[in-house]
């Protein structure tokens, strides 16, 4: 862990002290940070078009958070996805900015990079995304370029999102077609990821306050 400390990696989540307060995910009234998910509660929240087949979104958006899991306790900032083709799992991402020190391996483009490995581009027009958190400004203008048929996401991103939060990239008018956009599946969860993650470089941060030097500057 006490190398993530320095690391200048990770540049689409908020990774100085202040944030870990300020973190926009956090500034709802009915989070709770002890609770665990009420999902009648999260339903409300939801498009009637994910709620038309809930069941099978939370399948897929699982196996995303089980991949942020996995992020996170390898120290990596625990945002993951999974691409669905054909209603079945065929590739998956989880942020790798912190090891590799490449502020562009967002979970989002290894998966990208798996799918294409497997499929030709033109099969990304009938998949679907599940990431964890609202896919960044860079990452949803690769996903619209891509073609991506739809993205479904857990919680949104204020700082950086690029499906709605700070700019509407997945459906802005442009050159090529653009892609739905659903968030709130198991939001709470992809907040709770984060918060572990933070809180967890906080406790090993040898000063907590000297993290001046991560304030990280959105992708654009
Ligand atoms: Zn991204």
């Amino acid at each position: 862990m006490a190398s993530l400390q320095d690391s200048p990696g990770d540049s689409s989540f908020v990774l100085n002290d202040k944030d870990v307060k300020d973190f926009p995910f956090s500034l709802d009234s009915d989070d709770d940070m002890g609770s665990t998910s009420d999902p009648a509660n999260d339903k409300d929240k939801l498009h009637p078009e994910v709620l038309k087949d809930l069941e099978t979104h939370q399948a897929f958006m699982r196996q995303a958070i089980n991949v942020a899991e996995e992020a996170l306790a390898g120290g990596e900032t625990p945002v993951a996805c999974v691409l669905v083709y054909s209603k079945e799992v065929v590739a998956r991402g989880m942020n790798d900015t912190n090891r590799s020190l490449n502020g562009t391996r967002h979970a989002e483009f290894l998966a990208i990079s798996e799918f294409l490995s497997k499929f030709p581009v033109s099969k990304m027009k009938e998949t679907d995304l599940y990431v964890t958190v609202e896919p960044c400004i860079m990452c949803a203008s690769a996903l619209r370029q891509y073609g991506i048929r739809c993205v479904y996401f857990g919680c949104g991103n204020d700082r950086f999102g690029g499906n709605g939060s700070v700019l509407a990239v997945h459906s802005d008018k442009g050159l090529e077609e653009g892609y739905p956009s659903y968030g709130g599946i198991f939001r709470k969860e992809a907040i709770m990821l984060l918060r572990r993650f933070y809180i967890q470089e906080n406790e090993n941060a040898p000063n907590p306050r000297a993290k001046g030097n991560r304030e990280l500057k959105p992708v654009v």
